[in-house]
C-alpha cells in the first residue's frame, strides 16, 4: 500500500524525523485558511500516489494566503499521469541550500534491507544510479544484527558529507528512518529531497512510503490511511470484481491464467516491442464469469488497443477455457482485437473451438511469441 506524502510525513514525525509543519486542504479556500494558520510563505503540494509532481506542475511556492489560494486553484484537478489531484498538502516553505537523498528498501536478492544515500538528491535516483553511480552509497543492514551506528557513519562519510553538523543530523535521521521502516513493516521509505537549509538544518521535504499489505493487520492506524477511491480507479474496480489486476501504461491488454504466466506474458510483449497495458491473472479456472469480469476490467482502460489472452492448461482444460472465452464474448462487447495463445491440456480441441467460432476480432496463434507479435502489431 502506497501512502500519500502527508501520511508518510506523519509517520516520519512519529519516529522523530524532522518535517515541516503543514495542513491538508481539499479546496482553494481551505488552502488559503491553511496558509493563514501556518503564516509566511508556503508550498502547495498535490497529493497523488505518483512521483515527479514537481516537474508536472503539482508543487508550487506561494508567498501569502491569497497566492496559496491561487496556486491551489491551479493544482486541484490537475491530471498527473492519470492521477487527478483532489487533495493538497500546504506546508511551511523551506529555504533550500542542498538537496540530498536517503532511502531504505528491500533488496530481495540479498534478503536484506538496503540503505541508499547520496548528496545528489532532488532528481530521480535512477538517474544518479546510471549517470553517477559512485555518488550513490549503498549499504545492507543485517536483519539479525539490526542497526549499528557505524552504518549511518559509513553512509554519511561515504557520500562525502564533511560538515560535522550535517553528519550528526543525517546519521540520526538514518537510524530513525531505519526504525520507521522496520516498525511500520514498510517496503520502501524514501526521502527525496532530504534538504539542508541555509542555517544547516536537515529535514525531510518529501516522503515516498510503501507498507507491506500483508502486515496491515498489525497496523490498524496505517490501514486506515487507505483511500480506495484515490488508489488507481481501475485497480479499485478490479478489487470490487475480485480480479487480480495491476495497471501499467502501455496499450496491449494482458490476461493470463496464473500469475507466473501473466508475468511472462508482460515480458514477452515487451520483447516483441510492445507496451503492456496491465497485468491480469485469471487464476486457475477459466469459466465464462471469470473471463467476463477480467475482460470488463481490462477494457475499462481507455489506452487498450489489443488484448493478448495467454492460456496454458495444466490442470485446467483449455477447451473449457475456450468455451469460457466464447461465452464471454457473447455477453460483453469487445471493441479491440483479441489474440489468443492456447496450449496444454486439450489444446487442439480448444483452438478448434475458437477457430470455428470465426469471430473477426479473434486471432488464434500457435506460440506465445507469435501471439505477442500479433498483439503488438494490432496495437500499433
Ligand atoms: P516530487 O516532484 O513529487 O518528488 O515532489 P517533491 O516534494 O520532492 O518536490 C519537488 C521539488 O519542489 C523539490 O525537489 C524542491 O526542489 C521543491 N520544493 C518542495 N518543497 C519546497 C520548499 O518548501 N521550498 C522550496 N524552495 N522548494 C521546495
Ligand atoms: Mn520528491
Amino acid at each position: 500500500m502506497d501512502l500519500y506524502e502527508y501520511q508518510g510525513k506523519e509517520l516520519f514525525r512519529r519516529f522523530g524525523i524532522p518535517v515541516s509543519d503543514g495542513r491538508l486542504a481539499v479546496s482553494a479556500d481551505e488552502a488559503r485558511a491553511a496558509a493563514e494558520e501556518l503564516g509566511g510563505p508556503v508550498v502547495v503540494k498535490a497529493q497523488v500516489l505518483t512521483g515527479g509532481r514537481g516537474k508536472a506542475g503539482g508543487v508550487k511556492l506561494a508567498d501569502d494566503p491569497a497566492d496559496a489560494e491561487a496556486k491551489a486553484r491551479d493544482i486541484i484537478g490537475l491530471d498527473i499521469r492519470g492521477h487527478v489531484v483532489e487533495k493538497l498538502w500546504i506546508e511551511r516553505a523551506s529555504d533550500i541550500a542542498k538537496e540530498y537523498y536517503l532511502s531504505v528498501t528491500f533488496d530481495r536478492g540479498a534478503k536484506k534491507p538496503l540503505l541508499m544515500f547520496t548528496t545528489q538528491g532532488g532528481v530521480e535516483i535512477e538517474e544518479v544510479a546510471s549517470t553517477n553511480p559512485e555518488a550513490l552509497v549503498r549499504l545492507h543492514v543485517d536483519p539479525l544484527e539490526g542497526f549499528q551506528p557505524w552504518i549511518a557513519r559509513r553512509l554519511v562519510y561515504g557520500a562525502g558529507v564533511d560538515d560535522p553538523g550535517e553528519q550528526k543530523q543525517i546519521a540520526a535521521i538514518v537510524e530513525k528512518l531505519y526504525r520507521c521502516f522496520i516498525e511500520c513493516d514498510a517496503m520502501l521509505c524514501e526521502i527525496n529531497p532530504l534538504i539542508v537549509t541555509p542555517d544547516g538544518e536537515v529535514k525531510a521535504l518529501d516522503s515516498k512510503f510503501t507498507v507491506d499489505d500483508s502486515s496491515l493487520y498489525r497496523h490498524p492506524d496505517i490501514a486506515e490511511y487507505r483511500d480506495t477511491k484515490a488508489a488507481d480507479p481501475l485497480e479499485a474496480f478490479a478489487r470490487e470484481k475480485g480480479v487480480t489486476y495491476v495497471k501499467l501504461d502501455g496499450s496491449v491488454g494482458i490476461l493470463g491464467n496464473g500469475a507466473g504466466l501473466a508475468m511472462s506474458t508482460v515480458d514477452v510483449v515487451v520483447v516483441a516491442g510492445g507496451r503492456p497495458a496491465n497485468f491480469c491473472d485469471l487464476g486457475g479456472g477459466g469459466n465464462a464469469e471469470g473471463v467476463v469480469d477480467a475482460l470488463e476490467v481490462i477494457m475499462r482502460d481507455a489506452q487498450i488497443r489489443s488484448i493478448f489472452f495467454n492460456i496454458f492448461g495444466g490442470i485446467t482444460r483449455t477447451d473449457e477455457v475456450a468455451r469460457g472465452i466464447l461465452e464471454a464474448l457473447k455477453r460483453i462487447e469487445i471493441t479491440v482485437p483479441i489474440v489468443v495463445r492456447l496450449d496444454g491440456t486439450n489444446a487442439e480441441e480448444g483452438r478448434r473451438l475458437l477457430v470455428e467460432a470465426a469471430q473477426s476480432n479473434l486471432y488464434v496463434e500457435p506460440t506465445m511469441l507469435d501471439a505477442a507479435r500479433k498483439a503488438v502489431e494490432l496495437a500499433a
